[in-house]
């Protein structure tokens, strides 16, 4: 017998739907920020057939490095899988929009593309406050996808931070007071 289709749910979304499995591994990537204190953001990124090639999760807490951001880290890893510095063909795929610093390193590396799920209207430099991946006057720009699993995200860390307004001690003298 025919079920008619459900009248409610999530539409389907071509451009962003296909992003969603590698948004689930990034959001997989965050939670392991958390037992040092970070800020659960989880980025990974793939290679031109979908591979991961490199995973980071947030570790400014962990190593004490102000630059040791998920985004970093997992291009880092990528590069050196990959072999060179430089990322064409590839897509970093990260649980928040990235800061000035990591749309600056996402540039440089040649990437793709950029997918990412929450917005970060404070600090975002993929389109919220500033939009430094696609600035015209640099000779390279990825493309950018927002919004993927963009729910799941922004809940991931607003029960980070619920959790830290909570009275759960800090486990640094710099703790994150906002998203990174
Ligand atoms: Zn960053």
């Amino acid at each position: 017998m025919q079920h008619p289709l459900p009248r409610t749910g999530p539409r389907p979304d071509p451009l962003r739907d296909r992003w969603a499995p590698a948004m689930r591994l990034a959001l997989a990537e965050a939670e392991l920020a958390l037992p040092s204190g970070d800020v659960p953001v989880g980025a990974v990124v793939l290679d031109r057939d979908g591979t991961v090639v490199g995973r980071g999760h947030n570790e400014r807490e962990a190593v004490g490095d102000p630059t040791a951001h998920a985004e970093v880290l997992a291009v880092r890893e990528a590069a050196r899988s990959v072999g060179e510095w430089r990322l064409s063909g590839c897509t970093l795929v990260v649980t928040l929009e990235p800061c000035t610093m990591c749309a600056g390193a996402i540039v440089l590396s040649r990437l793709d593309r950029v997918v990412y799920g929450a917005w970060d209207d404070k600090a975002g430099a993929a389109g919220s406050l500033w939009d430094v991946i696609r600035d015209r006057r640099l000779n390279h720009r990825p493309e950018v996808v927002p919004g993927v699993l963009a729910q799941d995200c922004a809940a991931t860390l607003t029960a980070f931070f619920d959790t830290q307004r909570a009275g759960v001690p800090p486990t640094g003298p710099d703790h994150p007071t906002k998203a990174v």
